[in-house]
């Protein structure tokens, strides 16, 4: 397979093709997995149905998580295989804008995988990658899954966790973090265990939490507790799974609700 991907920008589903390609390109690479690919399928489907765009109440929910970034003291990035295939550039730009540590932190944890996604990171300008000291353990999962670092995922207390596997979204959960979870499934547990679902594609979701980051960087305290404390992540799910299942004929049903509240 060809390193270089031949799509018109103006062809229809060129951000789809686009994506596919830059899974195939990190498998190659040797930092998403097989399992990487069998979620990436997963996902498109749940993003042709959503439109294929980011749907307002998902832009809400990303405005939330910018926030919380803001307000933490210690926030982190975890990063997966198919993060660092999809947006290694988009992470670095977040963790600069929010002052996140960003963690390699992987499902099918291989100290080869977490080395060439450390160094893909770093290729597109992350200063210092977590995840190689693997030093601590997540309470409640079992040890390979479990690891990660004593001064990184262990001691944050905001993690935005994309493409989360459900058992150690909950596990986060009961450490008493605060999640940011980003998964195209409204119904999957990493989404539903969150305190803040990002129903979007993590293509659109992390750079466009990092332009709220920067659009809330003047913000006082108070006003940043405010967007937190409105924020109602049962309205979020439902509004996802209501326009996963009314597809286009509901979208103006969502965005007409969402505007209403
Ligand atoms: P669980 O209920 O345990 O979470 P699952 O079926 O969701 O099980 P995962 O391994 O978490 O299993 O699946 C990967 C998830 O990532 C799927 O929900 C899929 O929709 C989502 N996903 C895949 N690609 C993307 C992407 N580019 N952006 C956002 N979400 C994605
Ligand atoms: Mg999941």
């Amino acid at each position: 397979m060809s390193d270089e991907v031949e799509v018109p920008e103006d062809h229809p589903r060129y951000q789809s093709l686009l994506t596919r390609h830059r899974i195939e390109a990190g498998v190659e690479k040797g930092i998403t997995s097989q399992q990487g690919l069998i979620a990436e399928g997963r996902g498109e489907a749940f993003d042709y149905l959503l439109g294929e765009e980011t749907i307002p109440s998902a832009d809400e929910a990303e405005r939330v998580a910018a926030a919380y970034f803001l307000l933490a003291e210690h926030p982190v990035i975890s990063v997966n295989g198919n993060v660092a295939a999809l947006v290694p550039e988009a992470v670095v730009d977040l963790a600069e804008a929010t002052g996140a540590d960003v963690e390699v932190n992987l499902f099918g944890r291989t100290e080869e995988r977490v080395r060439a996604i450390a160094e893909h990171l770093r290729e597109h300008g992350a200063e210092d990658v977590k995840g190689l000291t693997a030093d601590a353990r997540i309470p409640g999962l079992s040890h390979e899954r479990a690891k990660v670092d004593s001064d990184g995922i262990y001691d944050a207390d905001v993690v935005l966790v994309p493409l989360e596997d459900g058992d150690r979204a909950e596990a986060l959960g009961e450490m008493g973090k605060t999640e940011v979870v980003i998964d195209l499934n409204p119904l999957s547990r990493s989404a539903q265990t969150a305190t803040v679902p990002i129903i979007d594609n993590v293509v659109r979701a992390v750079p466009n939490v990092a332009a709220h980051a920067r659009d809330l960087r003047g913000a006082s305290r108070e006003e940043l507790e405010e967007i937190v404390a409105g924020f109602d992540r049962e309205a979020t799910l439902a509004a996802a799974e209501r326009r996963l299942r009314g597809g286009a004929l509901d979208r103006d049903g969502e965005a007409g609700r969402d505007g209403a509240e």
